[in-house]
């Protein structure tokens, strides 16, 4: 029978998938000796099973529970709601992978009308125990049972009105008894129930909630952004407390063992004395560095250092510790691998391997391929930013340069990020209900909070710039302004940050390409030394390719010849070809744009340096060159510089007008009916070849793709016009060279038979956009509107578009694969959809074998790394 719970001391860090991170880390710590509040865990499985037995928690479990509870009552000498001797719990949420967004914490669980009596007495702080009680009632009362919180902060402000104080601790221990009755006249009035005096009561509806959190709205976003599964379930951690806030040596706090913005080998982290929980990362006082606990308890500081040198040496990563130090005894909560910036990343990782803890394979497992996007982006321009002047100054949270316009509440700026604006979350502080619009904003800028803040740990971990606790702004969130230096910025103003100086500039200060140097060139090569998966680029103009080869790419994947069409001193040519009427019109036209597209070509082989480009034929349907019908003024105009009239225009418009253009007259179906374009585009890239390796030396190859093909013969007819222009062409320059034709696999049909259509195609790349698109029957134009509703209801865990399909989609892929390879041995594969640069895509190509993955230039590095990942994972299972 399965175990459901587990009493810390029988844990370890190797059953983080049952225990949770939280979970996992507790039971080790107490392993190796450290000073840990005892307690137990609940594990994920029992989450899983809440959910398969309608939400609700069976009585084996509940037995197991009440076991665990009854032994750490014995190892902590003390017992639920007792008088003399009361034991209270925190009760804390921790899954596989920490997840922000999750249920708060619990803290002083057990606390009742008698218990709280024993608090008091067992330390003769009366105030400190009925503080603690209110505070828990409202914890409860709020997290729990999901009761507005702002019915007790309002009875809390009008105690401190009645008896004339300013601050909570104004209150006398007298004040706070009567406010605990009051609280637990809210809790009844909201409930219709007593407040539960049954701490096992208590306990299991805290429980309960911690699962229930696991479905709420903030971890279902949270976790389609970060590709975690629902079926992982998240743990429930019951733990002893200990109390930070008895006094002044008492007191809690957060460190890392190395500083996780710059990466930098030191302590890093704050502390508030006579403080409980969350009072740190809150903002409400502002914490002291924790280099000063040094001199305020250095016993303390001394034993807290040799712990984070254990807790790093044993983890062989950078910690991230939570602490709390109860009458000058110093207690560990957590331990986990720390999030860092990707700066940092590679740094700790690069460090680890000069300090001989990490090898190189391991090393480069220790950084998130995705995480690499933040270095990718631009930063300011150097000269802009020394002209500029900053307006203010906040904590230099999470680095990168942003620039944008502000918004003041994270549905604002999330709608502004969906349209294309970039947007700069302006907030008096974040919560978690903000993350969607954190996640779609380029940067984001607080009044308050600290380092450790929501804000903080938020934004470095999505890899956003952020500049917090900028407590010179003057933000009116209703208004939708703040005000600084006596000037007022609305919604929509131009303001920039640097999260890497916390400086705040009231402009749109222009940004610079990013490069790889430095720890980032070292470990890429690591990287590149454990891949063995191709990395190509998306690719249709010299200076993307540039940039592409400059982050390590080996070769463009797709270059799409449409885009250069669209270039205004060829758009007139262009229409004047979908305006003809006949196959000698249409030459015509065309012959004005073969110069232009060979120009093209010559650039981008001169661009490659000798690199293999894969270029795709002609692939959108027509109308998209023209304007819509809608707009008179330019299709007059058109028709002036093209000699015709309007109402042609109008006709052709119409003439093309079709019902499902994604499904229409596009692909290798435009050459097929007019051969005349894909000879003027075999011309094109074989006169450019030809000619930039006559010039350069470059060893050039061309890879002619031809795409959206369903039907070998269909790929057959158009290959034939290809080679017969080829031929033309040899025989016109008197030379040859080799060249290789294939095709792109973006139609079911074509995947299916991907053993015949291989006979004629010497590779195949795979055209994931087009092939989920058909293969779902979901238009990728307009599935956006419908798949929230996916997310919400849980049908889909992520948009199939940003992240494949790998059972179905990725079926045909593998399916294509075997069979291209079966009829054409040493058949080259690809892939150079959207999912190109998506790392879980990544292994998934390498796990199948695949020769290459092609993606947008910024994502060359991401890919990458992992491709390696996937190499060195592979190597290691
Ligand atoms: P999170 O996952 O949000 O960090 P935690 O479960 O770590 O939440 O709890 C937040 C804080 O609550 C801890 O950092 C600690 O300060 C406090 N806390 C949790 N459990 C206890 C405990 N048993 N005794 C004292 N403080 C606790
Ligand atoms: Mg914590
Ligand atoms: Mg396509």
């Amino acid at each position: 029978m399965a175990k459901y719970v587990y009493l810390f001391k029988e844990g370890n860090a190797s059953m983080r998938e049952l225990l949770g991170g939280k979970g996992a880390n507790l039971a080790e710590m107490t392993n190796i000796g450290l000073p840990v509040p005892q307690g137990f865990t609940v594990t994920t499985e029992a989450c899983t099973r809440y959910y398969e037995d309608g939400q609700n928690i069976n009585d084996d479990i509940m037995k197991e529970i009440n076991a665990a509870l009854a032994e750490t009552e014995v190892i902590c000498g003390k017992k639920f709601g007792d008088l003399e001797n009361p034991f209270l719990v925190s009760v804390r949420s921790g899954a596989r992978a920490s997840m922000p967004g999750m249920m708060d914490t619990i803290l002083n669980l057990g606390l009742n009308d008698v218990a709280v009596k024993g608090l008091a007495k067992q330390t003769g702080n009366e105030r400190f125990a009925y503080d603690s009680y209110r505070r828990f009632i409202q914890m409860f009362s709020d997290v729990v049972m999901e009761i507005k919180k702002s019915n007790f902060e309002s009875a809390l402000t009008k105690m401190k009105e009645a008896k004339g104080v300013q601050y909570d601790t104004g209150l006398t221990a007298a004040d706070l008894k009567e406010l605990v009755e009051i609280f637990k006249g809210i809790y009844k009035k909201e409930k219709g129930v007593e407040f539960p005096q049954d701490p096992k009561e208590q306990l299991l509806e805290a429980i309960k909630a911690v699962f229930r959190s696991w479905d709420n709205p903030r971890a279902i976003y949270y976790r389609r952004m970060n590709d975690i599964p629902s079926s992982w379930g998240t743990a429930v951690n019951v733990q002893a407390m200990v109390f930070g806030n008895m006094g002044e040596d008492s007191g809690t706090g957060v460190a890392f063992t190395r500083d996780p913005s710059t990466g930098e080998k030191k302590l890093y982290g704050e502390f508030l004395m006579n403080a409980q929980g969350e009072d740190v990362v809150a903002g409400i006082r502002t914490p002291q560095p924790i280099s000063s606990l040094q001199n305020t308890m250095p016993d303390v500081y001394k034993q807290f250092v040799a712990i984070a040198t254990t807790l790093e040496d044993h983890y062989r990563d950078m910690q991230d510790m939570e602490f709390t130090i109860e009458h000058a005894k110093l207690y560990m909560l957590q331990t986990r691998n720390g999030k860092r910036t990707a700066m940092a990343a590679l740094k700790i990782a690069v460090d680890l391997v000069d300090e001989k803890m990490l090898t190189t394979d391991e090393a480069v497992l220790k950084v998130e391929p995705k995480q690499l996007d933040t270095l990718l982006h631009p930063n300011f321009d150097p000269k802009a930013i020394k002209a500029a002047t900053p307006i203010a100054k906040g904590l230099p949270a999470s680095p990168g340069a942003a620039a944008g316009k502000a918004y003041f509440s994270a549905s604002a700026a999330a709608n502004a990020g969906r349209k294309g604006i970039a947007a700069i979350l302006v907030r008096e502080e974040t919560t978690p209900e903000d993350i969607e619009g954190m996640d779609l904003s380029k940067g984001i800028l607080t009044a308050r909070g600290g380092m450790t803040s929501h804000a903080a740990v938020v934004a470095r971990g999505m890899g956003r710039a952020a500049v917090v606790g900028c407590g010179v702004l003057k933000i009116n969130e209703e208004a939708k302004t703040f005000t600084v230096g006596g000037k007022t910025y609305h919604e929509g103003d131009d303001v920039s940050i640097d999260g890497s100086t916390g400086n705040v500039y009231g402009e749109a200060i222009p940004t610079v390409e990013a490069s790889v140097t430095g720890d980032f060139a070292r470990l890429m090569t690591w990287a590149d030394a454990a891949r063995t998966l191709k990395v190509r680029t998306n690719a249709d103009n010299p200076r993307d390719t540039k940039q592409a080869v400059a982050f390590g790419a080996e070769g463009i994947g797709l270059c799409r010849t449409e885009h250069m069409f669209f270039e205004a001193d060829r758009i007139a040519a262009v229409r004047e070809m979908i305006l003809s009427d006949t196959v000698e019109q249409r030459e015509a036209a065309l012959a004005k744009i073969l110069p232009m597209q060979q120009g093209d070509f010559e650039a981008m082989y001169t661009a490659l340096e000798g690199r293999p480009m894969t270029v795709r034929y002609l692939d959108p349907p027509l109308h998209e060159f023209l304007p819509a019908k809608s707009m008179t003024a330019e299709i007059a105009a058109i028709a002036k510089e093209l000699g015709t009239t309007p109402e042609a225009i109008d006709e052709k418009i119409d003439a093309l007008h079709e019902f499902n253009p994604m499904m229409g007259h596009r692909g290798c179906r435009l050459a097929v009916t007019y051969p005349e374009i894909a000879k003027m585009q075999t011309r094109a890239v074989i006169q450019a070849a030809i000619k930039v390796k006559k010039e350069k030396g470059y060893d050039i190859v061309p890879e002619i793709m031809i795409p959206l093909v369903c039907e070998v013969k269909e790929l057959k007819f158009v290959k034939n016009i290809v080679v017969e222009t080829i031929e033309e062409v040899f025989k016109e320059q008197n030379t040859e060279l080799q060249y290789h034709i294939g095709t792109m696999i973006e139609i079911p049909r074509a995947a299916l038979l991907a053993d015949e259509i291989a006979t004629e195609a010497e590779f195949f790349s795979f055209g994931t956009n087009d092939l989920t698109q058909m293969t779902f029957g979901f238009s990728r134009d307009d599935a956006g509107k419908f798949l929230e509703s996916y997310y919400t209801n849980k049908v889909f865990e992520s948009d199939p578009f940003a992240k494949l399909d790998q059972k179905g989609v990725g079926k045909l892929v593998k399916m294509a694969a075997k069979a291209g390879r079966e009829t054409r041995p040493n058949i080259k594969l690809g892939i150079c959809g959207e999912h190109g640069g998506d790392p879980a895509t990544i292994e998934f190509c390498h796990n199948i074998g695949l020769t290459y993955v092609s993606c947008s230039p910024f994502r060359v590095p991401i890919a990458r790394l992992a491709a390696a990942h996937a190499a060195i994972n592979a190597k290691m299972k």
